[in-house]
């Protein structure tokens, strides 16, 4: 890309405007991109989340432990506007309130949210799976290839290649492997150039090679945004953790690196008692 091109891509990523040229983007000024604070969700007088207080930092890869039931799905729906809590606060930056925004909103605004099982169109192409996803292009479906400008172009390349999948643009996505799937859903949501990612679970079901690719992956992701790794697999979330939260019904029970939330008597009882 020239110099040019770059520097008017990253004027776009940094001014994230909508048709009217509205900006909308998060406020990190403050260099917090995710704060949750006092969140309660209920269900039937159960507590999922009791009180829960995280925030998140500018360009950081954030992983979350915690047995079965410790509120980590829940605390994803939270940030994604699929529930709404009892009590709290959730604001994306400075000025951004999500307990006042609805699901399509919040990820207009720069959240994404991959699921755990991959949801690509299989009868489509990788790269026409990227194009379907690219932000605003949703209405021209029966349209592929019809307008493609240069620069969507090449942010579809440039997606492609941070998942790995150059290789592949052609092929159906129905024919990848579970891994391949799974970066292509990535890639989809990269397409938004969402500021927070939210990934649940990623690995479960790869090889061990597949899973390794993931932990670059997520690892390349982090810096330019945010990332938020829920999973199960502790070697793979020692391989990429810089600081582990550790949730356990419904509120942070640890925080701090692998080392020191392994090492937690609090965190070991938990763990054991499972
Ligand atoms: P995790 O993802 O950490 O395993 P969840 O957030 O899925 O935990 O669930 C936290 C607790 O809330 C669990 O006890 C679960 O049974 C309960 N729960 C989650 N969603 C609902 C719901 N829609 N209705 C009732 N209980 C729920
Ligand atoms: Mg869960």
């Amino acid at each position: 890309m020239s110099a040019v091109a770059l520097l008017k891509n990253q004027m776009q990523r940094w001014s994230r405007r909508d048709a009217q040229g509205r900006s909308f983007g998060p406020d990190i000024s403050h260099q917090t991109i995710l704060y949750l604070e006092d969140i309660t969700v209920s269900f039937d007088g159960f507590k999922a989340l009791n009180a829960l207080t995280l925030y998140i930092n500018v360009g950081e890869l954030r992983c979350i432990i915690g047995p079965n039931g410790a509120g980590k799905t829940t605390m994803m729906d939270v940030i994604t506007g699929k529930t709404r809590p009892d009590s709290g606060s959730a604001w994306f930056g400075q000025t951004i309130n999500l307990l006042e925004m609805n699901e399509p909103e919040i990820a207009q605004a720069g959240i994404g949210r991959k699921f755990q099982k991959p949801t690509v169109f299989e009868q489509h192409s990788v790269f026409e799976n990227l194009e379907l996803a690219m932000s605003g292009r949703k209405s021209v479906w029966p349209n592929l290839h019809a307008r493609l400008s240069a620069q969507q172009r090449e942010n579809i390349d440039r997606v492609l290649e941070t998942i790995g999948l150059q290789g592949h643009r052609q092929r159906r996505a129905g024919a990848l492997s579970h891994g391949q799937k799974q970066w292509l859903e990535i890639g989809m949501l990269l397409m938004q150039d969402p500021q927070l990612l939210l990934v649940d679970e990623p690995v479960a079901g790869m090889t061990p090679q597949e899973t390794e690719r993931t932990a670059e992956l997520l690892t390349s992701l982090a810096g330019e945004r945010s990332v938020v790794v829920v999973e199960h697999d502790m070697v793979f979330v020692r391989s990429i953790a810089k600081t582990v939260t550790v949730l356990h019904e419904g509120s942070v029970l640890a925080e701090g690196s692998m080392d020191e939330v392994q090492n937690n008597p609090k965190v070991k009882e938990v763990y054991l008692g499972e």
